[in-house]
């Protein structure tokens, strides 16, 4: 039974934190994650919505997954001139709103504007609604925790999914936010999904934080290692 254990990272795997590159991921997660990926017929991916570059600066260069970018975009197709011309007019603009610790993160498919490092909550929500009101001319859009993201391309977390599955008897998806959502509505009955924390979701478990994932992970190589070993 082909297994693909698909998780976010933040949120999921590792704390919450203003700055996104000062997080480490749960250490008995990591141990977790070797131990599934030394596993016959079983592979871990990591789905992100950081960038590549980013999501590699926060783990260990040799822990054994397949790490997909930017909400399934990367690795992925070149843009076309009008894809690149329509993230340069979004990054103008949301470079009007990069005041008071707001600020505007460069991505090869997205642009994204952070207020956690914003004090005031009253400002930060100002400024995540003033941004909302940029036309995307029916380009995607997404909210998350603390951002507004802008994407010149179509893909989420879900498209990647149901496309990197098929290969897979069974998949388990964790996920704590929104955007994760795309990706538990392309599970399948025999599937499972996870959901980290108290947004609200249509996966069928929930864990309370990223502690608990951690243990639901390590308990999963357990009983991924035992299967194994009666084959
Ligand atoms: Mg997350």
């Amino acid at each position: 039974m082909r297994l693909l254990v698909c998780l976010d990272f933040d949120g999921t795997l590792a704390e919450l934190d203003p700055d996104p590159y000062a997080v480490r991921i749960h250490p008995d997660a990591e141990v977790a994650i070797r131990r599934l990926a030394a596993i016959p017929e079983t592979e871990v991916a990591i789905l992100t919505g950081r960038h590549i570059e980013g999501i590699k600066q926060v783990l260990p260069a040799d822990l054994p997954v397949t790490l997909i970018g930017s909400h399934g975009a990367e690795p992925g197709p070149l843009l076309g001139k009008e894809d690149q011309n329509y993230l340069d007019h979004i990054e103008n603009q949301l470079k009007t709103f990069a005041t008071d610790g707001a600020y505007v993160e460069v991505k090869p498919y997205q642009r994204v504007l952070h207020v956690a490092k914003v004090q005031n909550p009253d400002t930060a929500q100002a400024i995540l609604a003033a941004a909302d009101t940029i036309d995307t001319h029916g380009r995607p859009k997404t909210h998350g925790h603390n951002v507004v993201e802008f994407s010149a391309v179509e893909i989420t977390k879900g498209t990647w999914l149901n496309a990197y599955k098929q290969a897979f008897d069974r998949t388990i998806f964790a996920g704590d936010d929104d955007t994760d959502e795309h990706a538990m509505a392309v599970l399948d009955d025999t599937d499972l999904g996870i959901k980290v924390g108290t947004k609200p979701s249509r996966a069928t478990r929930r864990v309370p934080d990223v502690d608990a994932m951690a243990q639901l992970l390590t308990q999963l190589a357990d009983e991924r290692e035992a299967w194994s070993a009666t084959r």
